[in-house]
């Protein structure tokens, strides 16, 4: 079966407060994205959004994650909730929560995974999972924190053995990358034989080159990137075009000083509670000062030529 995942309008934050990483935001801003079978870089720093989707999506209890209610999933066109989906997704980074250490001590790989098995009616034995992420048997019967730099193997096969369709990968730096680069790609050809969706944020794609995979820049899912798309429209006083079409919101005109809102053009002779004077006044002040009131000549910059209207005498 072909595995369809379907993101529209997810915007999140997710503060990561990692070992490696340390305490650090990353913020994802309408990220829409419909996601098939096969490997997907989400590609940009940490802070650039593709950790707080994956780790909004995955089975982690313990970090803080937030997101806005306009986010709607579809897993196979069936429309799921965030709780729905983290049940079919599963996060291949090793967490440090105490917490979690304390209910993994007694709990070897092979027990989970045999546990997955039996959950899922698989009909796979537990040492054909483990021969098909090439773990090692004297690593197999340990407790995944004392697997050493095949965490990331384990922790693949259990998820596998768990039934799980999608599977995120943590933050990997550089270095780290560099180092288990063939473990990812070994757990990559299993999942993706396997009709799973993997998500995997990082900030080099460049090791990927020979494995099949999409990259998706997380630099255009910034509140920065979703304004510069927004058409503009033209400043009431100084009529360059500078404001965002965001009809609920005050703005600032950074040309003129003018506070645009909508109420505030109904009438250029109305005094204006916002601005504390008339349109028609600002106007004035900002032909012969340069700014819609003496106070913010200091501040304005110049219109760029994206801004200019074509030509200035039409209205
Ligand atoms: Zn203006």
């Amino acid at each position: 079966m072909n595995n369809i995942l379907e993101i529209k309008s997810f915007s999140g934050c997710f503060t990561c407060n990692d070992l490696r990483v340390g305490m650090i935001q990353s913020i994802c801003y309408k990220f829409d994205y419909i996601f098939k079978q096969g490997l997907y870089l989400l590609s940009g720093n940490f802070d650039l959004g593709g950790c707080a989707f994956t780790y909004a999506i995955s089975d982690i209890k313990h970090y803080k994650r937030e997101f806005d209610n306009e986010l709607e999933i579809y897993f196979n066109d069936e429309n799921i909730n965030i709780n729905e989906i983290r049940k079919i997704t599963h996060n291949i980074g090793l967490t440090k929560h105490r917490k979690f250490y304390e209910r993994m001590k007694f709990n070897t790989v092979e027990n989970q995974v045999k546990k997955g098995i039996k959950a899922n009616n698989l009909t796979y034995t537990p040492n054909e999972i483990r021969d098909m992420f090439d773990i090692d048997q004297d690593r197999f019967i340990r407790n995944i924190h004392y697997v050493s730099k095949n965490h990331i193997l384990c922790n693949a096969a259990i998820g596998f053995a768990k039934n799980k369709k999608i599977f995120t990968f943590p933050w990997i730096n550089k270095s780290e990358l560099s180092i288990q680069i063939n473990k990812i790609k070994k757990i990559c050809n299993v999942l993706l034989e396997h009709n799973c969706i993997l998500l995997l944020p990082t900030n080099n794609i460049d090791v990927f080159v020979d494995i099949p995979h999409t990259v998706i820049d997380m630099s255009d899912y910034t509140v920065e990137s979703h304004l510069s798309k927004i058409p503009k429209i033209k400043c009431p006083c100084c009529e360059f075009f500078t404001l965002s079409d965001l009809r609920d919101q005050y703005q600032l005109c950074p040309v003129c000083y003018w506070k645009s809102c909508v109420f505030s053009s109904e009438n250029p002779h109305n005094y204006n509670n916002i601005n504390n004077l008339e349109l028609e006044q600002a106007k004035e002040n900002y032909r012969n000062l340069g700014a819609s009131e003496e106070q913010f000549v200091a501040y304005i910059r110049k219109p760029f030529d994206k801004e200019t209207p074509h030509d200035p005498h039409k209205t």
